[in-house]
C-alpha cells in the first residue's frame, strides 16, 4: 500500500503527528526501530507479572495541559490523568520538607513568608491566560505578547541569579533550583531557568501521572491514529531513504542525526551543517526499585505527591549541574524520582511498591549510580535500604541503547541551552519544517524541546495540512 505520509518513530511526537494526520484523512504509515511503541512513554513488567514500570517518562505537567493532547481528546481514547495534591515534594533532610501543593492556598501556606515572591515569579505564569499554550507553541508568534515577554526575560536568566534576586530563604532558592535543574544545565548558564519557570508554574495545574503508566498516553494516541485507519508497525529501523515509503512526505521523530544519515545530500549543505552542529546534553542514570513497602520518608506530604526532588541546598544542586558539565561524574548528585504506586496503586500486586529515582551524570557515562542514588534516598528516608526487594539500572549509555533518540542519555534529545532554546534546530516560527517540502523533524530535538507533550509533532502535522489547502 502507499502512504500519504510516513512517520519514522513512534515517539510521542511521532505519534501525535501521524494521529493529526490520519485524522485529516491522509494515510499514514508510523514506523518504529524499538519492538514496542512509545520511545519515551513507555510502561513495562520488568519487576514480574501485575507490575507497570515507567521505563522512561514517569509525570506529565506539560502532556497534562499540551493543547495537541486536548485537540485529540485523549480521554475518548482511555487516558486518565491522576492528579496529586503536591505536583512536588522537595526533601532537604528526613524532617525537613516542602511540599509544591496544587491548590494555591496550600502552596501559598506552605512558602510562608516567600508565597508572594513565588507568586510574582513563577505562579503568574500558571494562570496567565494562554501564556502556557504560547510557551508550549514557541516560538510561534504568542498570542498573549506582553506575558510571553514577560516570561521570556526571567527565562534566559541563570537560574543561580534568579534565585538570589526572587527568593530570600535558602529553602524556597533550593526548591526552584532543582525545578529548573531538570534542563541539565550548569546554574550558572544563560537561559538555565527555562525549563524550571515553565515546570514550576505547571505546580498549580498539577504534576499528574497516567492510570496505569506513561504507555496509556502512547495507547491513546496510537487509538486516534488506528481509528482513523493509520497503520503503525514496529521493528523497522529506518537507516536509508530508500526504505520509506516513495511520494510520502515524511515526518522524523528523530534525533537530527537519523533526519541527517536518511536524507543525506536531498537536505541543503547549510542545513545538514545545521543538523551536524546540533549539541546534545548530558546523560541520566535511572534506577527503578521494587519495594516491599513504599519509601520510609518521615513526612505524610510524599504520601501525595508523584514527584520528589532532593537535594541538602542549592549546592548540591549547582556543584552537581557543574561536575556533570565538566564532564566528572557527581560525587553526591541531587535526586529526582517519584514513588508512582503512592498515586496509582493498580501499578503493582499487593504489598509490592514500585520507585524510581535518577540523576544527572556526563553524556555516554557508563557509571551505575544506583549508590549514590539509594545513598541520597537513605538520607532523607532512614531504613529505604531495607525495604529495596529489586532495582534495575539504567546508565546513560543504555539509554541510547534502548531509544536512538536519547543521544548519549540526553533524555531531551538536545541540549537546552540559551541558544537551542531559540534555534531549536534553526530559527523559524516552525522550526520542525525542514527546507526540503514535506520533510519534516518533528521529535523534540525541535522547540518547544524534551516532554510527553507532542507538540513537535502536532505543528509538524499542522504546517503539512495548511500546505495541501489551495
Ligand atoms: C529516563 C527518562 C525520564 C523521562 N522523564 C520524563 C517525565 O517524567 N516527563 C516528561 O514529560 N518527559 C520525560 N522524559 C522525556 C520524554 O520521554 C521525551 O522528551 C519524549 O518522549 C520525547 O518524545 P519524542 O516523540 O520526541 O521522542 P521519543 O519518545 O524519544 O521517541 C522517538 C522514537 O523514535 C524511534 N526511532 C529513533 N530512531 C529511529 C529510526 N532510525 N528508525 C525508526 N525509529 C526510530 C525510537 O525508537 C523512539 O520510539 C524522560 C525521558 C527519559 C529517557
Amino acid at each position: 500500500m502507499d502512504y500519504d505520509d510516513a512517520v519514522v518513530g513512534a515517539g510521542p511526537n511521532g505519534l501525535t503527528a501521524a494521529a493529526v494526520l490520519a485524522r485529516a484523512g491522509r494515510r499514514v504509515l508510523v514506523v518504529d526501530a524499538a519492538p514496542t511503541i512509545g520511545g519515551g512513554a513507555r510502561t513495562d513488567s520488568a519487576f514480574g507479572a501485575g507490575t507497570r514500570r515507567d521505563v522512561c517518562s514517569a509525570v506529565h505537567p506539560t502532556g497534562f495541559v499540551s493543547p495537541a493532547f486536548a485537540d485529540l481528546d485523549l480521554t475518548a481514547h482511555g487516558l486518565r490523568w491522576l492528579l496529586p495534591e503536591y505536583s512536588l515534594v522537595h526533601g532537604y533532610g528526613p524532617e525537613h520538607v516542602l511540599g509544591l501543593a496544587r491548590d494555591r492556598g496550600a502552596r501559598d501556606a506552605e512558602l510562608g513568608r516567600e508565597a508572594r515572591a513565588w507568586e510574582r515569579t513563577v505562579g503568574w505564569a500558571g494562570h496567565a491566560p494562554g501564556l502556557v499554550a504560547d510557551v508550549l507553541n514557541a516560538p510561534a508568534l504568542p498570542r498573549r505578547p506582553v506575558a510571553a515577554a514577560r516570561f521570556a526575560a526571567a527565562a534566559g536568566l541563570p537560574t543561580a541569579a534568579l534565585v538570589r534576586g526572587a527568593f530570600r530563604t535558602p529553602p524556597v532558592r533550593t526548591l526552584f533550583a532543582a525545578v529548573a535543574a531538570h534542563s541539565a544545565r550548569p546554574l550558572s548558564a544563560a537561559g538555565s531557568a527555562a525549563p524550571g519557570l515553565l515546570l514550576a508554574a505547571l505546580a498549580g495545574s498539577g504534576w499528574p501521572v497516567a492510570r496505569g503508566g506513561s504507555q496509556a498516553i502512547t495507547e491513546a494516541l496510537a487509538s486516534v491514529v488506528r481509528a482513523h485507519g493509520g497503520t503503525i508497525e514496529t521493528d523497522c529501523p529506518i537507516s536509508g531513504f530508500e526504505q520509506l515509503s516513495r511520494g510520502a512526505r515524511l515526518f522524523f521523530d528523530t534525533s537530527p542525526r537519523v533526519l541527517r544519515a536518511v536524507m543525506g545530500e536531498r537536505l541543503p549543505a547549510w542545513y545538514r551543517r545545521r543538523l551536524d552542529g546540533f549539541a546534545y546534553g548530558p546523560g541520566t542514570c535511572k534506577v527503578d526499585f521494587l519495594l516491599s513497602e513504599p519509601i520510609p520518608w518521615r513526612d505524610a506530604r510524599y504520601a501525595a505527591t508523584a514527584t520528589f526532588h532532593l537535594a541538602r541546598d542549592v549546592r548540591q544542586v549547582v556543584v552537581t549541574e557543574a561536575e556533570v558539565a565538566d564532564g566528572r561524574i557527581p560525587v553526591r548528585p541531587w535526586v529526582l524520582g517519584g514513588e508512582p504506586t503512592r498515586i496509582d496503586p493498580s501499578r503493582a500486586p499487593a504489598g509490592a511498591h514500585l520507585a524510581w529515582a535518577y540523576c544527572h551524570v556526563p553524556a555516554g557515562c557508563t557509571e551505575d549510580m544506583s549508590a549514590a542514588i539509594t545513598a541520597e534516598i537513605e538520607r532523607c528516608a532512614p531504613g529505604f535500604r531495607d525495604v529495596i526487594v529489586g532495582q534495575i539500572v539504567t546508565t546513560a549509555a543504555e539509554q541510547e541503547r534502548y531509544n536512538a533518540n536519547n543521544i548519549g542519555g540526553d533524555i531531551g534529545c538536545g541540549a537546552t541551552s540559551l541558544t537551542q532554546l531559540m534555534r531549536r534546530p534553526v530559527v523559524s516560527a516552525v522550526p520542525q519544517a525542514t527546507p526540503v517540502p514535506g520533510v519534516y523533524l518533528c521529535s523534540a530535538a525541535t522547540a518547544p524541546g524534551g516532554g510527553v507533550h507532542g507538540m513537535s509533532g502536532y505543528r509538524a502535522a499542522l504546517h503539512a495540512l495548511a500546505a495541501d489547502r489551495p
